[in-house]
């Protein structure tokens, strides 16, 4: 069997380290008799598990203290309606759209509280971030929301946002654990984890503990982040095996270097394929160029009648998942930090002959 370079924006590819790690202890997780889906949530080995992780994500991120881990079962996008209703109060929400992301969390929101969008970059087709001196700001919000890496349109904030002493909110489901970030910046991050940190069936939600106690009173508890604050992320059944393959994962980049390490691997991979498209006249991409995404790389190919082709010849190659979201078009590299940059690499090495043979 060969493994391919999956390309897709998620579920992602992850550490082949990992999974032979994952397969070596599969049917017995040290010394417990059982694999790691059959021991209790609550019971000494995945306590191990559970504390490790945290412990691990915390060094990782350079988490403070006084900002809680939450491991959570589910999707992201549970979390566009539990941070309004767990910040419920003091003035309208406020949000930035900057993609399909960020829209879908503001519909959300409005569902349940006002919202405010401060700017939007959507009559531009989602290619650039409004600049924050046109963002209007109210007096007084609860907390302020972007999504600092659009997966679909590929934008990305290159810095946080400066915004004084608002609750800022992000949606880092794409670009957790790619770069180093300040933390303390932050009131909650939130981020599923299938793309950059995981599988599929966990959320990890950081969240600064003064923010704890606030949700509104007929919030459901298990969208409660005090609730499961108060239970360490075992108020429920835990995802275990999702949660015990992020830790996994939060090894592996630790291995790696941690986040400043991945970070140079990250800009260089990016960088190069970005240089691939614009030193052609074949392949483009349409974003502004100094919020360009590192982990997603949309492009477009001079007719839509190539993309088959495209694709077809790409897969045959051993290069998969690499069709655009629908609202692009085109075509859509991710390059998270399981990509190994030999990926890249042999993308770049076929987009190259691609183009000679169809220029
Ligand atoms: C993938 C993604 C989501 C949705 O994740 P689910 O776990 O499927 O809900 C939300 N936000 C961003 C930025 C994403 O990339």
């Amino acid at each position: 069997m060969t493994r391919v370079y999956n390309f897709a924006a998620g579920p992602a590819m992850l550490p082949q380290a990992v999974l032979e790690h994952a397969r070596d202890e599969l049917l017995e997780y040290g010394s417990s008799g059982m694999s790691v889906m059959e021991v209790n949530h609550r019971g000494k080995n995945f306590a191990e598990v559970a504390e490790h992780s945290r412990d691990r994500l915390r060094s990782l991120m350079a988490i403070p203290d006084n900002y809680r881990i939450l491991f959570l079962h589910g999707p992201a996008r549970i979390h566009f309606a539990a941070v309004p209703l767990n910040l419920a109060g003091d003035g309208p929400a406020e949000y930035v759209d900057t993609g399909l992301w960020s829209k879908m969390a503001i519909e959300e929101a409005e569902r349940l509280v006002e919202v405010n969008v401060v700017a939007s970059s959507r009559e531009g087709n989602y290619t650039h971030i409004p600049p924050l001196g046109e963002w209007r700001l109210a007096e007084r919000c609860s907390y302020l929301h972007y999504t600092p890496n659009e997966t679909i349109g590929g934008v990305e904030f290159h810095a946080v946002p400066e915004v004084d002493d608002r609750v800022l909110v992000a949606d880092m489901s794409s670009n957790i654990l790619s770069r180093p970030i300040d933390v303390g910046r932050f009131g909650i991050i939130y981020a599923g984890a299938q793309k950059n940190m995981g599988i599929a069936g966990l959320a990890v939600v950081i969240v600064r503990e003064d923010l704890l106690g606030r949700a509104r009173p007929d919030i459901p508890s298990m969208l409660d982040y005090q609730v499961h604050a108060e239970a360490d992320s075992l108020a429920c059944t835990a995802p275990t095996f999702a949660w015990y393959l992020a830790s996994l994962v939060l090894d592996w980049i630790d291995a790696q270097g941690g986040l400043e390490a991945i970070a140079v691997v990250n800009k260089r991979k990016a960088e190069k394929l970005y240089a691939c498209i614009d030193s052609s006249n074949f392949y483009h991409n349409p974003v502004a160029a100094d919020c360009r995404s590192w982990m997603n790389v949309p492009f477009t190919l001079p007719s839509e009648g190539l993309d088959e082709i495209f694709l077809r010849e790409s897969a045959e190659q051993g290069l998969v998942g690499l069709k655009g979201h629908r609202f692009v078009g085109g075509m859509r590299a991710s390059i998270y930090n399981a990509m190994p940059e030999e990926g890249v690499d042999r993308l770049i090495e076929f987009m190259g002959d691609f183009m000679q043979r169809h220029a």
